[in-house]
């Protein structure tokens, strides 16, 4: 059985093993594969795992012999599920591997917000703390978090990791998601609507997929129902946010702050509107890469195969 892996570098560059893997089939791992060799590097595999490269209809047509896709990620935007199931290829993702590393990483992006903790550093090193007249000074205005509301969009796995993270800081949580589990409901956590949750949240963080539902979910016009000031935060999908609509509102001062760790196209373009905006952190989708978080995606993604040939798949997203 050949096993092709498209794009295994980020998960693997160098610190992990691919050997598990090895037990079920004849494996060959390319660290990046560009659009035009997708077809040709799968045409004879059976059983096929991308991250980020993506699989179309075109490519389940040109390739017959698949019979299994392995996503090495939460989000499986980029396979053509439904092309898949209508062929019978069950696409497994892997669910829970970084729940914790994407929900402390959205209280990193937002403690960063609220502290400016780098930049003070620097200027301490550029010599502005020794300069100055007082025993301390800030170059920023400084936040607390406590009493502050955070509205959370897609209140999954991930989503709940950031509000018990949000509640240690003494924050109130409102969610939305379209399935709610009201045991999970506190004093301190409310399921709300989407609108409300614009209208009541001090920060609004993304944890919905993607999906043509919600694409552009953050957009002008929900923009305008938020409060003025609101911080945004996203580590979900890119597209969830219409760039050029939040890099206005930044730039108007209708958003104070926004943090995003993925964008509309990755990597980053040079044209990328939030780029040159204000107040805008981004870093280079790493939520999810602690190598404690990559490390249980590889056992995952081995575990998610020695079901499917056990009969008895698991984590299929395309049922
Ligand atoms: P999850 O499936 O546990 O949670 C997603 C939640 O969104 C679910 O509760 C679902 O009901 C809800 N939802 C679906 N459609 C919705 C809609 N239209 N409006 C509101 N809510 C909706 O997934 P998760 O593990 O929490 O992951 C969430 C997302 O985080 C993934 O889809 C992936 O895109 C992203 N992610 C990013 C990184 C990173 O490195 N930045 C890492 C892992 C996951």
């Amino acid at each position: 059985m050949k096993i092709v892996v498209l794009d295994g570098y980020t998960l693997n560059p160098g610190d992990l093993s691919w050997d598990a893997f090895k037990k079920y089939g004849e494996l060959t791992v390319y660290d990046r594969t560009p659009a035009d060799k997708i077809t040709e590097r799968i045409s004879d595999a059976e059983i096929v795992y991308t991250n980020k490269t993506p699989l179309s209809k075109e490519v389940f047509d040109a390739c017959p012999g698949i019979n299994f896709v392995g996503v090495l990620a939460t989000g499986y935007n980029i396979v053509d599920t439904e092309a898949a199931k209508a062929k019978g290829i069950p696409v497994c993702n892997i669910p829970t591997y970084g729940t914790s590393a994407v929900g402390q990483f959205v209280m990193a992006l937002l403690l960063e917000m609220c502290h400016h903790v780098w930049a003070h550093s620097e200027f301490v090193k550029q010599g502005k703390w020794e300069i100055s007249p007082d025993f301390c000074f800030w170059n920023y205005p400084l936040i607390e978090l406590a009493g502050k509301t955070m509205g959370i969009i897609g209140f999954g796995r991930i989503g709940q990791a950031a509000a018990k993270a949000a509640q240690g800081f003494g924050m109130n949580v409102l969610a939305f998601d379209e399935y709610q589990n009201k045991d999970l409901e506190s004093d301190t956590l409310k399921y709300t609507s989407l609108d409300e949750l614009l209208e009541k949240s001090d920060v609004i963080s993304l944890h919905c997929p993607l999906f043509p539902s919600t694409q552009g979910i953050i957009n002008k016009d929900t923009i305008a129902k938020m409060k003025n000031g609101v911080k945004i935060i996203n580590t979900s999908r890119g597209p969830l946010i219409n760039e050029q609509d939040l890099a206005d509102a930044l730039n108007s001062g209708k958003v104070s702050g926004a943090a995003v760790d993925v964008v509309s196209t990755e990597p980053i373009k040079s044209d990328n509107p939030l780029l040159n905006a204000k107040n805008c952190i981004i870093t280079p989708h790493i939520a999810w890469a602690p190598l404690e978080s990559r490390a249980r995606l590889m056992n995952i993604a081995v575990d998610n195969l020695a079901q499917f040939i056990a009969g008895k798949s698991v984590n299929v997203v395309n049922k």
